[in-house]
């Protein structure tokens, strides 16, 4: 579907730089009792940095901190998520990238590509699992430890061999707690959704006061959907928040689907509303709005 107009009623819709698809959105988000929200990219900046390289023991023989973040940045330089963007950029900017070939990316799970003749896995364990490689109780005790303090920890696996970790930080967006405060007043639910692991989750959690039991870790993008449907099922209309390729099929699962203008096409394809701009604060504002624009037409 393509946007077919802006929000109008006052005009203030176009003003503030959010787009609907259609007059129904605003029949929508009347109802709308429960906000899901995605982690990265929509709750956090997902201008996420390398915080920290480390090789296992399993590596290949040579590999040094600069190899590692070489090959997967080379790798990650043609996927499109923000720890892709992350690790391409610090590759770039230290020991350079070189052009990937047969690159392939499962969203939500990670990235594989040839480079220099090395065949390179990254992402989360069942990736690497579901492409024939072991890890042993060390790489996990690794992963968990890096997890614990806080990162979202990638693994990199080289000619089939787990080869080591690379930790990136994120951090919440200036306005993502006054924003989640806002949806509450409006009587909302929310609710934090992500792909990424359950300390990580708790965390941000933490910070823009959505309490434990109504995070969603370790999600994966046909989780997102389901958890969506159970909402939906329990007999709440739901709203999500989100700007990822995984976040596509939830966005179109929920009731009111609204995408980040800063995050990929495929979202704001599956949305119904879009923001322009990255603060979640214009979610709420669009809520706000399209409920007092219906009031005028009423
Ligand atoms: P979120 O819901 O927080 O946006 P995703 O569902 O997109 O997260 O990703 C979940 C997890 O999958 C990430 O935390 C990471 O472990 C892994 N992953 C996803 N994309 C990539 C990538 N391009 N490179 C490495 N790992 C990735
Ligand atoms: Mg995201």
């Amino acid at each position: 579907a393509t946007p077919v107009g802006l929000l109008t009623g006052t005009g203030r819709g176009a003003q503030l730089g959010i787009l609907i698809k259609g007059p129904q959105v605003l029949e929508d988000t009347r109802t709308v009792d429960t906000i899901v929200l995605d982690k990265t990219g929509t709750v956090t900046t997902g201008a996420l940095s390398v915080a920290r390289l480390s090789l296992l023991d399993t590596a290949p023989e040579g590999l040094t901190d600069a190899g590692l973040l070489r090959l997967a940045g080379s790798v990650e330089a043609a996927g499109e998520h923000p720890i892709a963007r992350a690790i391409a950029a610090a590759a770039s900017s230290g020991p350079g990238t070189t052009p990937v070939t047969d690159f392939d990316s499962a969203p939500g799970g990670g990235v594989r590509g040839s480079v220099d003749g090395r065949r390179i896995v990254a992402g989360r364990p069942a990736w690497l699992d579901e492409n024939g490689i072991d890890l042993d109780d060390a790489a996990y005790a690794a992963l968990r430890g890096e997890q614990e303090a806080g990162s979202t920890a990638v693994l990199v696996a080289v000619d089939g061999r787990a080869a080591g970790i690379i930790s990136l930080q994120d951090t919440v967006k200036d306005g993502s707690a006054a924003a989640i405060a806002r949806f509450r007043s409006l009587g909302l639910r929310p609710v934090l959704l992500t792909g990424d692991n359950a300390v990580v989750a708790a965390h941000v959690a933490e910070q823009v006061g959505i309490p434990a039991e109504d995070v969603l870790a370790d999600v994966r993008p046909q989780g997102k959907v389901d958890a969506v449907r159970r909402f939906q099922e329990q007999g709440r209309t739901v709203a999500m928040a989100g700007d990822g390729v995984n976040d596509a099929a939830a966005l179109a699962q929920a009731d009111l689907g609204i995408a980040m203008g800063s995050g990929t096409d495929v979202a704001m394809e599956a949305a119904d509303l879009t923001v322009m701009g990255s603060d979640l604060g214009q979610v709420a504002t669009a809520i706000e709005l399209s409920r007092r624009t219906l009031r005028t037409i009423r």
